[in-house]
């Protein structure tokens, strides 16, 4: 294995929102590790500069809203999922001094989806919401579902026929959003409506009864969207779930050992605070990602 990163950081637009660094921060702790995870806000014109002169350090992390499709574009070298969704949230250094850019946002939303059906996925019609970068990797990660149909749904339809074009071994573009969830087994919002506490991208009583809702967004005391279709009995889990195990394989990508999922989760829940009904994370959560590179950092 090679030498840890010099840092750990996530780059973002604004950042002070983010639970990234309770939980990294937390994990770090338990593993005994000297590294603290930090928050850069980086704006949008100074983001190339800033990203190349930490590969120079050896230094890695994740990368969110706005800068994951640049990572991407400025990464020395990509695995196939971080290439085939066309975003990277994970990066670090390789042996040779190149920029690896990764996505680890794929299993995030693969684990979410196991752990609320308390399956793996197979078989299933999905409705989503959504177009932009996370819709991407809700797509990636439903490709691989055996048996999988992906109705995409967008406020901009082009953008909807583009990304589904993208996907078109599983997805398709729908004009209504009234036919992307009329037969749907799960339906996922990857829209950032819900972020002001208030907006839900579509109305629970709407949705069939027997699917399961997974909303990318979170925000303290869940999204108002996961609260209504719990109180109709349907599943549902907010975007804690998903951040979360993004983060534990980003973990796992730059030190090459698993953190303390545990750990993680307790920070989590003392500064966000978790519904008693939202599901419990398994300690031992893992997924494995095809075409990623386990364990080298
Ligand atoms: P993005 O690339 O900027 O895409 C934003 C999406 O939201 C687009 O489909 C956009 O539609 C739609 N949208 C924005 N405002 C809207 C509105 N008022 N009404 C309807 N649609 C609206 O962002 P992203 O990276 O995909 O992220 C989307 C959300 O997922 C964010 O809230 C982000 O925090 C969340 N996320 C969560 C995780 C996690 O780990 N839980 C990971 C990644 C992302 P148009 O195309 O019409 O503009």
């Amino acid at each position: 294995m090679t030498a840890p990163p010099s840092r750990l950081l996530l780059l973002g637009h604004p950042v002070a929102h983010s639970l990234s660094p309770t939980f990294q921060n937390a994990a770090l702790r338990r593993l005994g590790s000297p590294l603290v995870y930090e928050a850069l806000d980086v704006p949008p014109a100074s983001f190339g500069d800033v990203f190349r002169a930490l590969g120079a350090q050896r230094a890695a992390g994740n990368v969110t809203v706005p800068h994951k499709a640049a990572a991407a574009t400025l990464s020395d070298r990509l695995t196939p999922l971080a290439e085939r969704v066309g975003a990277v949230n994970t990066f670090w250094v390789d042996a040779g001094g190149a920029i690896v850019g990764d996505n680890t946002d794929v299993h995030g939303f693969d684990s979410a989806v196991r752990e609320l059906l308390g399956r793996a996925p197979a078989n299933i019609r999905v409705a989503l919401i959504g177009a932009g970068g996370a819709a991407a990797a809700v797509l990636a990660a439903a490709d691989r579902w055996p048996g999988c149909a992906v109705a995409v749904w967008n406020r901009t339809a082009a953008r909807a026929q583009a990304l589904a074009a993208r996907f078109a071994g599983v997805a398709h573009a729908e004009d209504f959003l009234a036919d992307a969830i009329r037969r749907a087994d799960l339906v996922v919002n990857a829209t950032s409506v819900g972020l002001d506490g208030q907006g839900i991208p579509v109305d629970p009583a709407l949705l069939p009864r027997r699917a399961a809702v997974v909303d990318l967004v979170y925000r303290p005391g869940e999204t108002t969207w996961v609260r209504l279709a719990r109180s109709r009995g349907m599943r549902a889990c907010d975007g804690l779930p998903m951040l979360v195990e993004q983060g534990a394989l980003a973990f796992e990508r730059w030190l090459g050992v698993a953190p303390d999922r545990s750990a993680m989760w307790e920070a989590v829940r003392q500064k966000a605070g978790v519904a008693p009904g939202a599901p419990a994370p398994r300690a031992d959560a893992r997924v494995a990602t095809p075409g990623a590179e386990p364990g080298k950092a």
